[in-house]
């Protein structure tokens, strides 16, 4: 016997189970272990996603022995439910789904009701004894079939479903009987002919077509550009798996009906059945947001028991899978069917909130709860709001359902291609549709939110911008969208292509014209308890940078243990002291000089001070100035006539100075421990005043640890010519003082060189923050201000995978640093590390940190929460010291 392609459930035996998800797909997996559970699932089996890879692999041929496999299993299918396929009689109807191990909502094709032809749609009748029912089955399925296995565009059935419809002269699909829905029949099928298509009355023939149409839906346009979006081609994905099973109807009569339920509710993350449906429907119809479903509460009033058996299933699921269970059900007749179940997309804040909710109730632990948010979530919850002066005088227009929060302005687009467009000049847009579909998902990912006119909480447009996270307005019934003409009318006021229009997603409101949005400020409630179970889980640490006491006091709201680096070059500019920096730049002599610094001393002491408070208890790490000085020097007329005028030289003088102070190459020139080594008398100041500002604290009974950081070592004599003069300062202030303070001197390791020679840097180091950002630029040899023009390219070909200053290039930079990490603490095993480039802030660059053994990351105070996540995740994926994955 060959290899096995074929997974049956039924009531009599089950071959899978929810583990199985790489070859059964999720949907399978699941429908297999629902069966297991003895849960009301009808019976099928699932055609292995191997086969998939093997067609595509193979020249799209199947493995020899999967015919006849798939007949045994359409004959044990037949033997479980007692029904024939074709039969005139009693006919075995199926339904044909794809499914992959990670979920890709509407991407690939789905085919109801096969089985139909001339002589079982007779037995349908007979069977239900509703021949409009069997007629309308029928024309759905020709309809499905010829569009989505044979190609036939949709809109030439849906012209000849209205032809019959005017000459009837009626609206609505349901005020057609069975002898109109006859005549639909006939027209699809010479639709067919005129479009040199054959619709296959052997139902075995149908089967095999629909089969292969779901296994080439796995490389549809949309499909692939759906894997490239959500970065799942380096997933090792087989392919898509096929799920037939036997149907079931919802659409039998108002005691059937068809619905999606969820165990919490995925907006907010609250313990509460949610969850929508339609009477006298089938599956698709709620998913397209073509009719506006009801509230599965409203099911309590319509069937009590079907309700309660339906709550009763959402519990034992939940329970089973542990997690917020998505759930797709019918009810034929009064009996309900569960057709699907999967772990439900959620909003950022609700997956916060089932997260912390879940540990609560003891169904998970802190480990699992940290690995159930993404950091990208975290990411937007700190997203903006609307700004509350603006939101005031805002022009509101109307209202929808808010599917996906946040708030977003942009122009506004008809078309996910213009989207596009406009998003790649850089515009700012808001993508306005009736409703979307899968081939609007290019579109809806470059927009900044996305507004529909139709469809509920469940269409297409709410679900997708949900797993986008995306701001999305959907249903927003009083607001036109006129897609021919290009414009939005609501409530009086008509909005052209290209007019700013905005969204607000926690609402449901939508506003013409342009709003500012803001940042929310600090953590609350669930978010702030998820991260601290991140702190527990974490072996690394989270500081910020943070250059001043405001953004030092945000960074300890949003939980930074500290300041891992602060640029000091960032205080000078206040307009109060930006000219004396500039007077000292310029400064012919060193008693110039010194003059100028004595003068910038009490700014930055009580600078450090402010940070000092902010962070008390951590450790705050200062760094000496780094950037070259003509980012200083005066530029303006005027600011040369100030500036000379204050130092007493002509303003030609000056000019000539600042042109002298000019470099090729700024970046590689005269900065850094360079400017110390030059002129010693700057470092000798910011020591003074970051002791002092010490001194301060201690006198005023609160507790503080300064770091003294020096930028661009790439030479151990560097280091211990500074070392020394700082230690003489410090040392002499302490005593001075009487005051017991401890302080430490360590590195940036930025420069390739000093990776290379850690060891004997390491020596004299307290401690070593790696300068990502530098070490990148001068390991690549990439300029950090250029390499935007090429950087496009070299992804486009593969040559880095991501843009290497946002995450670290693990082969190479990664193995500089792990060359300075070993050779730093060969020689001092207590040498404290962190990273204090732009990639502490980056998961993936934090995993990195975790996996070569760091001590901490530092970055901006917004990306803190994610980074403590970030940095928990890795502790829960990876041990220490495991081989780093280059
Ligand atoms: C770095 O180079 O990574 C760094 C943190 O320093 P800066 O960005 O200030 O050069
Ligand atoms: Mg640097």
């Amino acid at each position: 016997m060959g290899k096995k392609y074929v997974y049956v459930w039924n009531k009599n035996r089950v071959e899978g189970n929810s583990k199985m998800k790489d070859i059964l797909g999720g949907k399978g997996a699941n429908l297999a272990e629902m069966a297991s559970l003895g849960l009301p699932v009808p019976p099928g089996f699932t055609i292995s996603a191997e086969v998939c890879k093997y067609y595509w692999d193979n020249n799209k041929k199947f493995p020899e022995d999967l015919k006849s496999t798939v007949e045994e299993a359409m004959r044990e299918l037949e033997n479980v439910t007692g029904k024939k396929f074709g039969d005139n009689e009693n006919p075995l109807l199926v339904s044909v789904r794809s499914g992959a191990a990670i979920s890709m909502p509407g991407m690939m094709d789905t085919i109801l009701n096969l089985g139909l032809n001339d002589e079982s749609v007779e037995g349908l009748a007979k069977l239900t004894n509703n021949e409009r029912f069997a007629w309308d089955s029928y024309r759905r399925f020709i309809q499905m079939f010829g569009d989505v296995a044979l190609g036939i565009p949709h809109e030439k059935f849906e012209d000849a479903l209205n032809e019959v419809k005017n000459k009837k002269g009626v609206k609505q699909d349901l005020e057609l009987d069975a002898n109109d829905l006859k005549k639909v029949v006939e027209l699809y099928k010479k639709l067919y002919k005129e479009e040199g298509k054959e619709f296959p009355q052997d139902p075995m023939k149908q089967l095999w077509i629909a089969i292969e149409a779901v296994f080439g839906s796995w490389n549809n346009p949309r499909a692939i550009k759906y894997r490239q979006i959500n970065e799942m081609d380096k997933q090792g994905l087989l392919g898509t798996a096929v799920n037939v099973v036997a149907m079931v109807f919802g659409n039998m009569g108002e005691d059937s009906g068809t619905g999606v339920a969820f165990t919490r509710d995925p907006n907010t993350g609250e313990k509460k059945y949610y969850g929508e449906f339609l009477t006298n429907a089938q599956g698709e119809d709620v998913v397209a947001g073509i009719r506006t479903p009801k509230s599965l509460d409203e099911l309590k009033n319509i069937n009590p028991k079907v309700y309660n058996q339906l709550l009763e299933v959402m519990d034992k699921l939940e329970t089973h899978f542990r997690d917020m269970q998505d759930i797709e059900f019918t009810v034929e007749r009064g009996q309900l069917y569960l057709l699907q179940t999967r772990n439900g997309k959620r909003t950022a804040a609700a997956a916060v909130k089932i997260a912390v909710d879940m540990v609560k109730e003891g169904l998970i632990n802190k480990q699992e709860a940290v690995m159930r948010v993404k950091p990208a979530d975290i990411e937007k919850l700190l997203h903006p709001i609307f700004d509350p002066e603006e939101l005031k005088n805002a022009q509101y227009i109307g209202k929808g359902l808010p599917a996906s929060p946040g708030a977003a302005t942009g122009k506004i687009v008809f078309s996910a291609d213009d989207a596009e467009k406009l998003a790649k000049d850089g515009e700012k847009v808001i993508l306005a549709r009736p409703e979307t579909s899968p081939e609007d998902v290019g579109g809806m990912n470059v927009a900044e939110g996305i507004l529909t006119s139709r469809g509920g909480m469940t269409s297409h447009a709410a679900v997708v911008a949900r797993g986008m996270g995306k701001t999305a307005v959907v249903g927003a019934e009083d607001i036109v969208i006129d897609l021919k003409n290009k414009v939005i009318k609501s409530n009086g006021v008509e909005l052209k292509e290209g007019d700013w229009i905005s969204i607000d997603g926690n609402e449901g409101k939508v506003y013409a014209g342009k709003i500012k949005t803001v940042r929310p400020e600090g953590l609350a409630g669930d978010i702030s308890v998820l991260l601290e179970y991140a702190d527990e889980v974490s072996v690394l640490g989270v500081r910020a940078n943070a250059d001043i006491p405001r953004d030092a006091k945000v960074a300890r709201e949003f939980g930074a243990q500290g300041i891992g680096l602060c640029r000091t070059e960032h205080m000078f500019f206040g307009p109060e002291r930006i000219n004396k920096m500039r007077t000292m730049i310029v400064s012919k002599t060193e008693e110039q000089r010194r003059a100028a610094l004595e003068q910038l001393l009490p700014f930055q002491r009580s600078d450090f001070k402010g940070l000092f408070e902010e962070m008390e208890g951590f450790s705050v790490t200062i760094r000496l100035l780094d950037p070259p000085l003509h980012e200083f020097v005066p530029e303006s007329d005027e600011q040369i006539k100030e500036v000379a005028k204050m130092i007493g030289i002509s303003e030609d003088e000056l000019r000539s100075i600042v042109k002298d102070l000019e470099e090729f190459n700024p970046m590689m020139g005269h900065r850094g421990v360079r400017l110390a080594i030059t002129y010693p008398e700057i470092a000798e100041m910011q020591t003074k005043a970051i002791i002092l500002a010490a001194i301060d604290m201690i006198k005023e009974g609160k507790k503080v640890q300064p770091e003294i950081m020096i930028p661009l070592v790439g030479n151990v004599k560097e280091l211990t010519i500074l070392k020394e003069s700082i230690k003489k300062i410090a040392d002499e202030l302490i005593k001075e003082n009487n005051v017991d303070l401890e302080y430490k001197i360590g590195t940036m390791i930025e420069v390739p060189r000093a990776c290379v020679v850690a060891d004997q840097i390491g020596a004299e180091a307290d401690f070593f923050s790696f300068g990502t950002n530098d070490l990148t630029q001068l390991g690549l040899g990439f300029s950090r201000d250029d390499y935007g023009k090429f950087i496009g390219d070299y992804i486009e070909k593969g040559i880095y995978e991501k843009d290497p200053f946002q995450q670290i290039d693990r082969e190479g930079v990664g193995r500089l640093i792990k060359l300075a990490l070993d050779g730093g603490r060969s020689t001092n095993p207590k040498l404290k590390v962190g990273i204090c480039g732009e990639h502490g802030g980056d998961p993936d660059s934090i995993e990195f940190a975790h996996l070569v053994g760091l001590d901490y990351v530092s970055c901006s105070p917004y990306r803190v929460p994610v980074a403590r996540l970030a940095a928990a995740q890795a502790a829960v994926n990876y041990k220490r010291g495991k081989t780093v994955n280059y």
